[in-house]
């Protein structure tokens, strides 16, 4: 092997470094592929929920495989970037030998942002899956659709509605419960 293939090879395998981990894998016996890594996602989006943050989670899927799983960290990294999908890529290209996320997909319980759907055309993800629409901030077919988007060079396949009730479910919960707690404290100032 000369020096270039060597070269080559060795930056530029076809597949990603997994992890030297046992990772969540999905099999036919699981049932319904898109509602078992959904489900995931929603353990992470519950994980935001008790500690405080809006509850989104997401699961970042290669081969079948959970490569990584992430949650909106927004409130306690105290940055406005740290959304499920952006922490879920950062973390993943940890494995891939460049910033392509390639053989990927992310499933997500709330629809991307204008961010997190921009960073998913650039990393290359083949497949997005979200459970329920963001009329506020969807950029994934609510206000606009960047993954889409003809005027790119990559475009992802998009997959909305995946237990949709239960990921606007979690949501609605945790703006009721807020408000209440917001207006209990209005009622009784310590
Ligand atoms: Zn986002």
């Amino acid at each position: 092997m000369n020096d270039f293939d060597a070269f080559s090879f060795d930056r530029f395998p076809k597949t990603p470094f997994l992890p030297d981990v046992p990772l969540e894998r999905w099999t036919p016996d699981d049932g319904d592929r898109d509602e078992f890594f959904m489900r995931a996602a929603l353990v992470e989006a519950q994980i935001a929920a008790e500690e405080g943050e809006t509850p989104i989670g997401a699961v970042l899927v290669c081969q079948n495989r959970i490569l990584v799983r992430e949650h909106n960290r927004r409130e306690r990294l105290c940055d406005p970037t740290a959304h499920a999908e952006t922490l879920a890529l950062s973390r993943a290209s940890a494995f891939y030998p460049s910033w392509r996320i390639e053989d990927a997909e992310l499933f997500v319980t709330l629809e991307p942002c204008p961010m997190c759907a921009g960073a998913l055309v650039l990393s290359r993800v083949n497949r997005v899956v979200f459970g329920t629409r963001d009329p506020k901030a969807g950029c994934a077919g609510s206000l606009m659709n960047l993954l889409t988007e003809e005027r790119f060079n990559w475009r992802c396949e998009v997959v909305e509605g995946v237990l949709r009730d239960d990921c606007a479910d979690l949501l609605r919960r945790f703006f009721r419960e807020r408000r209440q707690a917001n207006a209990a404290a209005r009622k009784s100032p310590s």
